[in-house]
């Protein structure tokens, strides 16, 4: 709904310039935060400032269950979340698979590790996006958070002392919109328009990006996760809803090219052809997805007046399968971070800088290693150091966010 309305500063909180012409959502006067971007990072930094009362607005250009290019397999750390939220019971209920083995093939050798009950789960999961973003989407709302599709944003607003309050963006139909809120969340991804536009710097670059490939198969033979690490030819079986298997490959850029099957299946061959012989004989998707790469990141995460979080402020190869896994904690560390700047009567952004330096602290080797791993510069007897590096990494995530949510006995998480 769109009406001509002079917001005051009373409106916001806020000292803001007031211009006498703007098209202004009328509801968005009560709003505390507008999260940009309503995927993973997103929704569920949404879902937790609304369970914990926040006043919440998400928008986001693309629209609900929509697809997005990206694989989809969730580490421990990314199920626990979703278990502690009360979501994963959605996820199992989608009829996605558990995944209860991860299996490595070096080449050289095969390892398999049963998933063992911990944290409260007992299994992976993979669910698609359309699956995982919708479920997030949903409880949002359930909690109170207004949704908004179909709005581009451009532009942050500012105050007349520079902290941001607010956005600019366009509706599909190229009606202007504008929204203002004590708190501006950028979750809008690898090219977030929000970190560009408060000019957020970067603070770490990568060297190194792999490209990927992939498509949906059905009547695949899987075992849990299993993946598959030679220089140069990458693979990976993700076990998905619908009974499909997620296949892709992952090579350097000029390999992967601009994707097409016959690259796909050389560099199944070349990884393994155990896998190259199981996809012979299940049924082949018509088409695949194809990534180019891009070299990792992490951006200054926090401002005043706004935050980023998940892709638009930390971003690496996904050779890892982390990216969704650190989005959802992430989404965890800035809701909490975002409630305590609220009840901070200094107003110094004390707790902001606190999120920055928990995600830095986190992200610090696992950032560092995955580089190493997209360059597909190492050798079969490098692989599994480097893997067992990843994999001490991503433990030590779930321990920390364990330990974060139980110092917080009063965490955003109760539904
Ligand atoms: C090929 C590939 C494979 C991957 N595989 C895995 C994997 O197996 N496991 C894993 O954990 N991670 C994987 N990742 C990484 C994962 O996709 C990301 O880390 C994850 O999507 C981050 O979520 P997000 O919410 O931060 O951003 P996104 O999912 O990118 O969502 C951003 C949202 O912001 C919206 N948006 C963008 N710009 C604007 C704007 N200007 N105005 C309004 N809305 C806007 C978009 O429409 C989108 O909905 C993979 C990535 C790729 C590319």
């Amino acid at each position: 709904m769109t009406t001509h309305r002079t917001p005051t500063p009373a409106d916001l909180g806020n000292d803001i310039d007031i211009d006498l012409d703007l098209d202004v959502d009328t509801e968005a006067d009560a709003t505390d935060v507008i999260v940009v971007g309503a995927r993973a990072a997103g929704a569920a930094t949404a879902l937790l400032l609304a369970r914990a009362g926040l006043r919440v607005l998400v928008v986001d250009r693309s629209r609900y269950g929509a697809d997005t290019l990206s694989t989809h397999a969730l580490l421990r750390g990314g199920v626990v979340q979703l278990h502690r939220w009360g979501l994963l019971e959605r996820v199992v209920a989608a009829g996605t698979p558990p995944i209860r083995s991860t299996s490595f093939d070096y080449g050289t050798e095969r390892v398999t590790l049963a998933v063992k009950p911990a944290h409260g789960v007992d299994a992976l999961y993979a669910p698609r996006r359309t699956v995982l973003d919708p479920i997030l989407v949903d409880a949002a709302r359930e909690a109170g958070a207004r949704v908004r599709y179909g709005v581009t944003v451009h532009d942050v607003v500012r105050d007349a002392a520079g902290r941001v309050c607010g956005i600019r963006g366009r509706g599909n139909d190229g009606t202007p919109v504008e929204h203002w809120a004590r708190w501006v969340v950028g979750a809008d991804g690898t090219r977030s328009a929000v970190a560009e536009a408060v000019g957020a710097p970067f603070q770490r670059l990568g060297r190194s990006a792999s490209a990927f490939s992939y498509g949906y198969w059905s009547d695949l033979e899987v075992a849990g996760y299993e993946w598959v690490f030679r220089p140069g030819a990458c693979a990976g079986l993700i076990p998905t809803n619908d009974g499909q298997v997620c296949v892709f490959t992952g090579s350097t850029p000029a390999r992967i090219g601009r994707g097409g099957r016959a690259v796909f299946e050389e560099i199944v061959a070349e990884a393994s052809p155990d896998v190259a012989a199981r996809l012979a004989s299940a049924t082949a998707p018509r088409g695949l997805r194809t990534f180019a790469g891009r070299p990792g990141y992490l951006r200054r995460s926090h401002g005043p007046g706004w935050a980023l979080v998940g892709d638009a402020g930390y971003w690496k190869d996904p050779i890892s399968a982390h990216g969704l896994t650190d989005a959802l904690r992430d989404a965890e560390l800035l809701a909490w971070a975002i409630l305590d700047e609220r009840d901070d009567p200094t107003g110094e952004g004390a707790a902001l800088r606190a999120y920055q330096a928990t995600r830095d602290r986190l992200a610090a080797d696992l950032f560092e290693v995955t580089d190493v791993i997209a360059g597909q510069a190492w050798t079969d007897e490098e692989i599994p150091g480097l893997l067992m590096r990843l994999s001490s990494a991503a433990a030590a995530e779930v321990d920390a966010t364990d330990r974060l949510a139980a110092e917080r006995p009063a965490a955003p998480v109760a539904a």
